[in-house]
């Protein structure tokens, strides 16, 4: 484990308890890539730094730390402009990353297949060539370990030259693979698909599991499926092709959505959407605002969608007294009343579900089943269809 330290900025925009929330996450984000977090740095400013991110004070009382306590690396929650990148590493004198940095880290080492892996070197060389400082680069081939990692534990290259060249190449590669994918994606147009999104970490691949008897890996890391696993499905006599996608996070890098488009044109491509949702994490709301955000950014937020509420198991809240105001927000509001809420919200195309304990699945599987259905008979509206 490298040892770290995390910093994160309350401003107008990132008010405290987004703030909070986010550096949390990047916590987990960073243990998930091998760092343990041994301070949290969140300073209050009216807009970041254009030089040095938070201010010039505050990363000089922060060198004297980093020194003392050795710590391998600083991990800033937003992504750093090349100046800042540059003038930060000049007075902390230790490896610098960013929220993009360690997602791309993630990335690397979970990419599984020839594809993602490019796609994920890809997105990792553009991210590097305009950051590359001689000094960078000096650090970090000392170094070695978290934001150096290629796909398939190799180094990455920081050759100028190299980079541009295997930029090229690597774009030049994917856009072959894109095209076959997009021929075997033709193929399957006959058939109702599905697709599994929502935040990491929720329960997405477990469902799959349960659901359509596979067994895809999952496990409690952020980003473990990298790449779409489609199995096809029979509920009641009806087919369907059921894939598990890549979880969404905050933030998530604008060049891995570029980089992903394939996986992400499943998602596209999709006749119906089930919105995975960790119903026993305090952030759920949040966290389904950024997975809306990301479905509206690829353009299907009129896609039929189901919500799934999952870990109903592990929801727990304790009733406090009425005078009580501290996180009236979340702790008193019980199951029933998040059910009243959002049945309502989504016109009752929610379910409260365990997938784990297989609690409730009945339910989803009828409320998926008539989804099918209903996308089956406005596809072929001429064969008779039976509920
Ligand atoms: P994904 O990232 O959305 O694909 O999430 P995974 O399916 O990999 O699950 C993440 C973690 O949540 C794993 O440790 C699962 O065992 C756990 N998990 C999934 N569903 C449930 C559930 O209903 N209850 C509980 N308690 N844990 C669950
Ligand atoms: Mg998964």
């Amino acid at each position: 484990m490298e040892k770290a330290v995390l910093i994160g900025i309350i401003t107008q925009q990132q008010v405290e308890k987004v703030a909070i929330e986010s550096i949390n996450e990047l916590e987990f984000l960073a243990l998930t890539a091998g760092a343990k977090a041994e301070k949290k740095v969140l300073q209050k400013m009216l807009k970041k730094n254009s030089k040095t991110f938070i201010g010039k004070g505050k990363i000089n009382e922060l060198q004297i730390f980093i020194e003392s306590q050795k710590i391998d690396v600083v991990i800033f929650d937003d992504e750093l402009s090349p100046t800042q990148l540059r003038n930060i590493e000049r007075i902390l004198k230790c490896k610098i990353l960013d929220r993009t940095n360690l997602i791309l880290d993630i990335f690397a080492f979970r990419a599984s297949t020839a594809y993602s892996r490019k796609q994920v070197e890809l997105a990792q060389y553009q991210y590097l060539l305009p950051r590359l400082t001689n000094l960078w680069t000096h650090l970090s081939k000392q170094k070695g370990g978290i934001g150096m990692k290629g796909p398939g534990e190799k180094e990455i290259e920081t050759d100028r030259r190299v980079i541009r060249k295997k930029i090229s190449l690597l774009k030049e590669q994917l856009r072959k693979i894109d095209i076959q994918m997009e021929t075997q994606r033709k193929k399957r147009k006959s058939m109702i698909r599905v697709s599994l999104v929502g935040y990491t970490n929720v329960g997405k691949s477990t469902l799959m599991n349960v659901i359509s008897k596979s067994n895809v890996l999952a496990e409690n890391k952020l980003f473990a499926t990298l790449d779409t696993k489609m199995k096809k499905v029979v509920l009641k006599n009806t087919p369907f092709l059921l894939s598990d996608t890549v979880g969404f996070i905050r933030k998530l890098p604008t060049q891995l959505i570029e980089s992903f488009k394939s996986t992400l044109d499943e998602v596209r491509e999709s006749d119906i959407l089930i919105h995975v949702v960790d119903i026993s994490s305090p952030n759920f709301e949040e966290h389904m605002n950024s997975v809306n955000q990301t479905l509206k950014d690829l353009n299907v937020l009129d896609t039929p969608q189901i919500t799934v509420f999952n870990k109903i198991d592990l929801f727990s809240f304790t009733k406090k007294d009425s005078d009580d105001l501290t996180d009236w927000e979340f702790k008193n509001f019980d199951l029933e009343y998040w059910k009243k809420t959002w049945m309502k919200k989504t016109n009752n195309n929610s379910v409260f579900i365990s997938a784990i304990r297989k609690k409730t699945l009945e339910e989803f599987k009828d409320l998926l089943h008539k989804k099918v259905c209903e996308a089956q008979a406005i596809r072929y509206p001429y064969k008779t269809i039976t509920y």
